[in-house]
């Protein structure tokens, strides 16, 4: 099905790529494989888990017994009804299975039961941020449901390939993108924020490594705001990175072919990481041609718009409410909002941290100490041992002035190494910041005694007074109030 192709873009230099002759712009359309949230498989009850030994998760449907028939699995409709709504998108109340026909031994129907020219969803759109402050509307073409196919393994026997049927009849999302993303940053935009919106939406867990999503990446290149050229499609791409690497590659490849007075077969290609280009693996005259038909075994699945309206008014809010949201609630700047966003369950924590404080403390305690030792330690949010309500505390006695933001520093290491409560460890440990001038001016003098000929020099140049500052704070253990030592001394100097 090739729909008609509308550019809805207007050339951006910025994205342009430079060729001996002068500008070029990518085009780039995507197909996205999302697997589906659900404990079954969509036309089988069997379990649709990641792993389980070989053939464990095998009906006689998923095998293709004859006399099997396929019997609908009403959470996956769901399912992707729900990521249609959070795609902008047309819902059709009526759409169609059809059998796509090809040989291979690890479909054993002979065919996959896909959607064709009647899918589940419509026309759509996503936003994208390639930059926080950047927002790119990007086009969807259609989403329609399809059962994966098993995995043939050629690496356990020498003489041998064996097949694993786990994945047979797992339902599948294929998300296809309107020709609309202009470069490689578009693209891992793009496939990123599907990821987040359909984790927000529950109904995908985009975990790419194993496989719940893949992405085909179409890639041409023009004169900018010219025609569309001939596209190649790069084949299952399961790293945002690697699909970064392989966009610019193909665009290379295909700008020089064009340089030199040739021209683009339309062929589907792979990328090969390790050397870091991609590689012809069928032309377009090799082309499968499926034989689509309505699948005899399925009626058309068809709902009524109360069903899709429940199921709206179910919406969690999703990624782009919420760095608004954010951003206007507490004051956040749109980047620090993409970053707490970027995750259901960071925004999450985010938010219990925030609630009732000061956003963009909050927020700074999150992104900078939170997410940054989470990451050096390489520990899920969901096992960080400082909790929200701990991080919360500290956050709360910093603005209270009870500790200083250097002793909550200290106090953020003590809670994530040995846990507690941090109003009880401030207490414990005589963490409490020093305000009392008395003994803040004891400290003062003492420092200054000690340092005749830096006073003296501290008079002639004022300067000098912030030596001071960090030799009191040192004297007193962090604990004394920087605003206090520092008008102390100010008085003192002068
Ligand atoms: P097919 O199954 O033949 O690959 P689809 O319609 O499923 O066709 O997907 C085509 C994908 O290629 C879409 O994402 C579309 O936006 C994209 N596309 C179409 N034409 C071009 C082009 N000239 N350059 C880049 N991408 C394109
Ligand atoms: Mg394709």
């Amino acid at each position: 099905m090739t729909p008609e192709l509308v550019d809805t873009r207007t050339p951006d230099p910025k994205k342009f790529i430079q060729g001996a002759t002068g500008d070029w712009e990518m085009v780039i359309g995507l197909e996205i494989h999302a697997q589906v949230s659900s404990k079954a498989k969509l036309f089988s009850g069997a379990s649709a888990e990641y792993g389980g030994e070989p053939n464990d998760h095998v009906s006689l449907v998923d095998a293709a017994m004859p006399g099997m028939l396929p019997v609908i699995n009403k959470y996956c409709v769901e399912q992707a009804v729900r990521t249609g709504l959070g795609l902008n998108a047309q819902i059709n109340n009526y759409s169609v299975f059809d059998r796509k026909n090809y040989f291979y031994p690890d479909l054993p129907q002979g065919y996959q039961i896909s959607q064709f020219k009647q899918p589940i969803v419509g026309e759509g759109i996503v936003t994208i941020n390639p930059t926080p402050e950047e927002n790119v509307e990007i086009g969807i073409e259609r989403l329609h449901l399809e059962q994966d196919a098993g995995k043939s393994i050629h690496d356990l026997h020498p003489t041998m390939s064996f097949v694993d049927l786990n994945r047979s009849g797992v339902a599948l999302m294929e998300i296809v993108s309107k020709p609309d993303i202009r470069c490689a940053d578009e693209a891992k935009a793009y496939v990123t924020k599907l990821r987040t919106i359909m984790r927000y939406l529950g109904t995908c867990d985009g975990n790419m490594e194993e496989g719940s999503m893949r992405a085909d990446v179409n890639v041409s290149v023009r004169k900018p705001g010219g025609e569309f050229g001939t596209r190649c499609e790069i084949k299952n791409m399961n790293s945002i990175r690697f699909m970064g690497q392989a966009i610019e590659y193909e665009a290379r490849r295909q700008i020089d072919i064009l340089e030199d007075g040739g021209s683009i077969d339309q062929e589907t290609r792979l990328y090969d990481p390790k050397k870091g280009e991609t590689r012809s693996m069928r032309s377009k005259e090799e082309a499968h041609d499926y034989r689509y038909f309505p699948d005899p075994d399925l009626l058309p699945l068809e709902f009524e718009q109360s069903w899709v309206d429940e199921i709206a008014a179910t919406l969690p809010e999703l990624p782009d409410a919420k760095k608004n949201r954010l951003v206007s609630e507490f004051g956040l700047s749109a980047y620090d909002a993409e970053v707490l966003i970027a995750e259901p369950k960071s925004a999450r924590f985010f938010e219990e941290v925030a609630n009732g404080r000061d956003g963009k403390a909050a927020a700074n305690w999150v992104i900078n100490e939170l997410f940054g030792r989470l990451n050096k330690e390489d520990v899920d949010i969901d096992d960080s041992p400082v909790s929200s309500s701990q991080l919360g505390a500290i956050v709360d006695l910093i603005s209270d002035k009870t500790i200083s933001g250097k002793i909550g520093k200290q106090l953020f290491e003590i809670v994530w190494t040995d846990g507690g409560d941090p109003n009880k460890i401030v207490e414990d440990r005589g963490m409490k910041q020093v305000t009392d001038t008395g003994a803040i001016e004891a400290i003062v003098d003492e420092v200054m005694a000690a340092n005749p000929e830096k006073v003296a020099q501290a008079k002639e140049k004022p300067a000098m007074a912030g030596w001071f500052v960090g030799q009191v704070m040192k004297a007193s253990g962090g604990k004394a109030n920087p605003q206090a030592v520092n008008e102390l001394l100010r008085k003192k100097l002068s």
